[in-house]
């Protein structure tokens, strides 16, 4: 039977970046956690790493995006192409209605003036 001994990392020898980052992120295999576990007691180095890359770890997690802004119930673009419609469509009533021929307005006339 073989003991964590045998995969020992050698002294002076460090485990690459990605070893750790799986270490730091729970998903390496049981071996491996004993094995970088037992470097840490011994490498200064190492455990300068892991604290650096923990910390960053937290502090991400803690990082919250801020609220986009026009996100609410009526979009910002949707308004304003709203409004912009209207406009148009109100322009062209009013420049409809007073630049019309009389020949256009004869058949409602008589509902509103009497001649
Ligand atoms: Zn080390």
């Amino acid at each position: 039977m073989s003991t964590t001994n045998d995969n020992k990392i050698p002294a002076g020898q460090h485990s690459p970046r990605e070893d750790w980052m799986e270490y730091l992120y729970d998903e390496t295999s049981e071996e491996n956690r004993s094995r970088l576990s037992e470097h840490l007691k011994t490498c200064a180095e190492c455990r300068e790493k892991m604290a650096g890359w923990s910390q960053v770890g937290r502090s991400l997690d803690t990082w919250r995006l801020p609220q986009a802004r026009g996100a609410g119930f009526w979009p910002q673009p949707l308004f304003k192409w709203g409004l912009a419609a209207l406009l148009a469509a109100g322009f062209a009533f009013w420049a409809g209605r007073f630049s019309a021929p009389d020949w256009i307005c004869r058949p409602f006339a008589p509902r509103f003036k009497k001649r």
